[in-house]
């Protein structure tokens, strides 16, 4: 991970749990003034207080990405708390098992909105002041998903292939501003997601993963090396750009 030589408040977007929360403390560890957002604001509060507890800078405000006034809103408390914020983590997801038959039109519209019209509100709410300001990071955490779909996972697939292409429409449209539009593809790591799932339901999933070819091998990453991988995107120094990345657990030895 790269050290910042300056300070970059640096917000978080899905702070609560998994992959969010590992980027908090990765960018907390690494000297970002870190603001959590999501809508289990307990969990981002405790999280905060944790960071602040070890050295770090952490704010934590209720964030919901379905929402354009909770965007907003959630954009001016941190701006206030930690001023002009010059890193962006878009990580807030959700995805529901099931065949694309039976998954019902309002499930369907309701991942999209999060997975991927939510990546298009944190845009809207930060980037245009980074590209005032000529400096920033948006970064976008899609999915191995993106490049290559999974069976009943229809709405999921669709979302992150979708912000794939947000992103590359993104990348050209900011060059030459100073901010860098990034990606980082985890493949399957250990979280809350899916935790609502039943036995049955993830069980087959999984087997239809195998059975698809779809996992390289059925091992999971930690949310910690997903979050390492995110901190060392958004904190390499100017003239750098990695992205996207790749990161995928490695096959047992
Ligand atoms: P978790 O379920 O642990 O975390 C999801 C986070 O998103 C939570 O903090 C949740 O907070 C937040 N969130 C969900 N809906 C909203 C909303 N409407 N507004 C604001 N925040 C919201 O799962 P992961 O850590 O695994 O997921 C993080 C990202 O990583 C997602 O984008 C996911 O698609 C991606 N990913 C995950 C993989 C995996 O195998 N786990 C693989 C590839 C990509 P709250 O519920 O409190 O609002």
């Amino acid at each position: 991970r790269y050290t910042q030589p300056e300070r970059r408040p640096a917000v978080v977007a899905g702070a609560s749990s998994g992959i969010g929360a590992e980027t908090a403390r990765a960018l907390a560890a690494a000297g970002f003034p870190v603001a959590l957002g999501a809508r289990r604001t307990d969990r981002c509060e405790e999280l905060a207080a944790a960071i602040r507890a070890e050295g770090g800078e952490a704010v934590a405000h209720p964030l919901d990405v379905s929402s354009d006034e909770a965007v907003a809103d959630f954009a001016a408390k941190v701006r206030a708390d930690l001023g002009d914020v010059e890193v962006v983590v878009s990580n807030a997801g959700l995805v529901g098992p099931g065949r694309l038959l039976e998954v019902g039109a309002e499930r369907f519209a309701r991942e999209l909105d999060v997975n991927l019209v939510g990546p298009y509100r944190l845009v809207q709410a930060f980037v245009p002041a980074m590209v005032a300001r000529r400096r920033g990071d948006v970064l976008f955490v899609s999915s191995d998903v993106a490049l290559r779909a999974r069976p009943f996972m229809s709405a999921y697939s669709a979302s992150k292939a979708g912000l794939e292409g947000l992103v590359a429409s993104l990348q050209m449209e900011l060059e030459g501003t100073g901010v860098r539009a990034s990606v980082v593809r985890p493949g399957p790591t250990w979280s809350e997601m899916g935790s609502d799932w039943d036995a049955e339901e993830t069980a087959f999933v999984l087997e239809q993963w195998v059975r698809f070819g779809l996992a390289r091998h059925p091992h999971f990453l930690k949310a910690r090396a997903v979050a390492d991988a995110i901190a060392t995107v958004v904190g390499a120094p100017r003239g750098v750009h990695l992205s996207p990345v790749d990161v995928n657990p490695e096959a047992p030895v």
